[in-house]
């Protein structure tokens, strides 16, 4: 049987939606600077903020509390360099967090990840406890995007604004994929991509509530103050509509439960048809989209590369440095064996995504990991 051509690497980048595409278009012959007081400048202007008004409706802010930035990599370092004495994160979080955190923050704390890709409430509650002055910060992520495991940030956020320590989370992989309330949920900053939600790559934005006071990385008058530069007006635009988009897709939850249906399913076949693997991350707290498998004793690199081949994309969720993939740290920090996160495989769902797609890919899997194990030399022992 032939498989068909199945992209599953959506948590890497969804395309862009024909009706942004459109939108960013037209937004190139916006001649007007949206600063300046002209009819032209006036006309920028105002498509800018219908844009910032549908991000603001898909995750229930007020539209003065978003501020567009280069995308979630940005929105990130603009948090965590904001000149912070006390930052604590999980061991989970995105480079574009850690990072930023490590080189600006006077003290960092981790809290450490269970073998489910959780954190432990109790921890959080440990670290806001254990660290009572100065200026603090906790990030923790939304959901992770190697694993899609969902942190309890309801219950994290409720702490920190007990204690009055402002919190910020990475909704990278979350915004357009799931409801996002941050006026009912307790999280101070937010940070979003456009293209995870099949947007324009290069433009996000960050959520900050009124009052968080956060100091800006770049300087400038344009955001308020908050973030300096002229706006990307095609890149906002084109987000504008896949916000818009994408709250309208987000209506029916049904959608949602068929897709993590068919995740399921995919997972069902691999575990039952290829022996060695294994889920990475529990399965009782993830999102509808992303299934990370182990395959024990394979490189993901060479699956990966077999499998495009075929016609079937995913990902190893890892950092790829001269010609070789490191395991990922993700997998590591949740004390994943060494030998089964170097063969872990992330694939990642649409709302696009059929069932024609993942069985085609699922049995494609098979044939491939049969063949890398057939020839020894692909093989780790
Ligand atoms: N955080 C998470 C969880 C992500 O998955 C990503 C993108 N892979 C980012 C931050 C950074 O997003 P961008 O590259 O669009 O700035």
């Amino acid at each position: 049987m032939t498989a068909r051509r199945a992209y599953l690497d959506y948590n890497a980048t969804a395309p862009l939606r024909p009706e942004a595409r459109e939108a960013m278009i037209r937004a190139l012959d916006v001649s007007g600077n949206p600063s300046s007081v002209h009819a032209e400048g006036r006309a920028a202007r105002a498509l800018v903020e219908t844009a910032r008004e549908r991000i603001a409706v898909l995750v229930n802010a007020r539209p003065a509390d978003v501020v567009f930035m280069s995308g979630a990599t940005e929105a990130n370092n603009a948090v965590l360099a904001a000149g912070w004495d006390v930052v604590a994160l999980s061991g989970i979080e995105h480079d574009s967090v850690r990072a930023p955190a490590a080189r600006h923050a006077g003290k960092v704390g981790t809290i450490v990840a269970a073998a489910s890709g959780l954190i432990d409430v109790a921890d959080v509650a440990a670290v806001i406890a254990g660290e009572t002055s100065g200026r603090r910060l906790m990030a923790v992520q939304l959901v992770n995007n190697e694993t899609g495991v969902i942190q309890p940030v309801m219950r994290i956020g409720e702490m920190c604004r007990a204690a009055g320590v402002p919190f910020v989370c990475d909704a990278t992989q979350w915004v357009g994929k799931m409801i996002t309330d941050v006026e009912q949920t307790p999280i101070d900053l937010l940070c979003m991509s456009a293209h995870k939600f099949h947007g324009p790559k290069g433009v996000g934005a960050l959520y900050a509530r009124r009052g968080i006071g956060l100091e800006p990385v770049i300087h400038g008058t344009q955001e308020r103050e908050r973030r300096g530069g002229t706006e990307n007006v095609p890149g906002i635009l084109g987000m504008g509509v896949a916000a818009e988009l994408a709250a309208e897709w987000l209506l029916d939850s049904g959608a949602r439960s068929k897709l993590a249906a068919l995740r399921d399913r995919f997972e069902k076949s691999i575990l039952e048809n290829v022996p060695g693997t294994s889920v990475n991350g529990t399965r009782d707290s993830r999102l509808w989209n992303t299934s990370n498998i182990a395959f024990a004793k394979l490189e993901a690199e060479a699956l990966l590369l077999l499998l495009s081949e075929r016609g079937v994309c995913a990902s190893a969720g890892a950092a790829c440095s001269s010609g070789s993939l490191d395991p990922s740290p993700v997998l590591l920090a949740m004390n994943v064996p060494e030998q089964l996160a170097h063969g872990s495989l992330r694939f990642s769902l649409s709302r696009d995504t059929t069932q024609a797609d993942v069985d085609g890919a699922a049995v494609m899997i098979a044939e491939c990991v049969q063949r890398l194990r057939g020839s020894s030399s692909k093989v780790i022992s």
